[in-house]
């Protein structure tokens, strides 16, 4: 499989030859979920393969930048910019509470048919009766809040 990288690409800035292979390791699996047979699965269980790349991808650049200080602010802003990784993501882990949020759908209570609610999977554990399962639809997390 040729590397995807067009003419209108622009080189990018430096340091992105460090992390090309993780960021490959990504893409490619992200490829195989897609290509995988959705048979006996519903449509949306189906994306969750791939949403959780998404986020592991997107938690990979920003720790580099945030956590790790491995990577320059033009590469990740590049990266960014490149879809590497998910921007509005990225925005609410730097909020108090969210910092291990699966997917911006989960907080997304526009849409939803019961008002005003977020996602099962946000509800801290400790919250939960036992056994209560917290697996939300949208991504098949198994809870994200930040207390757990
Ligand atoms: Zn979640
Ligand atoms: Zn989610």
């Amino acid at each position: 499989m040729p590397k995807i990288r067009t003419s209108r690409t622009k080189r990018p800035p430096e340091g992105f030859e460090e992390i090309e292979d993780s960021l490959a390791e990504f893409t490619k699996k992200m490829r195989d979920a897609e290509n995988e047979t959705h048979e006996g699965k519903r449509k949306a269980e189906a994306l969750w393969p791939i949403m959780r790349l998404n986020h592991a991808r997107s938690r990979y650049v920003y720790e580099l930048f945030y956590k790790r200080k491995a990577i320059s602010r033009k590469l990740y802003d590049w990266l960014l910019k490149e879809k590497y990784a998910d921007a509005g993501l990225i925005a609410f882990w730097k909020k108090n509470g969210y910092e291990k949020l699966c997917c911006v759908s989960c907080v997304q209570t526009k849409g939803r048919n019961y008002e005003g609610s977020t996602c099962k999977c946000r509800v801290p554990r400790a919250q939960l009766k036992s056994n209560e399962s917290v697996q939300c639809q949208h991504c098949g997390c198994q809870g994200c809040s930040s207390s757990d």
